[in-house]
């Protein structure tokens, strides 16, 4: 049977923090669903059809990469694309509360399991939301994102 994980997020932007736990989690499943979440009640930086263009140009030579987005319950799309896990990434004790509450809730709901990387420490500090804030006053945030130029190739 086909090891899938479903990477769901808001990935608004898809950042090298997103990418390195892509990237390490290759090892461990056959595919690796990424499931951009629509969430109309963000304020956006790209649309979700944008975010997904965007993460499948980055794996389009990765045939272990799928990538789409979703509205709903997460677990029901993970379930949808056949997946057995689900694939986060944790930077800090913030977000291990969250992301434990969140494992514990949806292998109630649908017993998938969670699979939680740990960040590098390197990208331990990286958000979309910092990232976003930054671009807001001007920043050059492309150090933060695994696409050069990604504003004029998805603009
Ligand atoms: P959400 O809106 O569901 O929190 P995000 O797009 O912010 O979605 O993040 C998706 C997943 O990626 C989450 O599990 C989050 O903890 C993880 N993540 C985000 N940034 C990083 C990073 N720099 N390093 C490791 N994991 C990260």
């Amino acid at each position: 049977m086909k090891r899938i994980a479903y990477f769901a997020g808001s990935f608004d932007p898809f950042t090298i923090g997103h990418q390195s736990i892509v990237d390490r989690a290759m090892g461990l499943f056959d595919l690796i669903v990424i499931g951009v979440g629509v969430n109309g009640a963000k304020r956006s930086r790209q649309s979700p059809q944008e975010r997904v263009e965007a993460i499948r140009a980055l794996y389009a030579q990765e045939p272990r990469v799928a990538v789409e987005s979703y509205e709903g319950l997460t677990v029901e799309a993970a379930r949808r694309a056949g997946a057995q896990y689900l694939l986060r990434g944790v930077r800090s004790v913030a977000d291990f509360e969250y992301e434990r509450q969140l494992a514990d809730i949806n292998r109630n709901i649908s017993s998938l399991e969670s699979v939680l990387l740990l960040a590098l420490p390197e990208y331990g500090s990286v958000s979309s939301s910092m990232v976003r804030e930054l671009e807001s006053y001007g920043v050059d945030v492309s150090r933060f994102l695994p696409i050069r130029n990604w504003q004029s190739v998805n603009r």
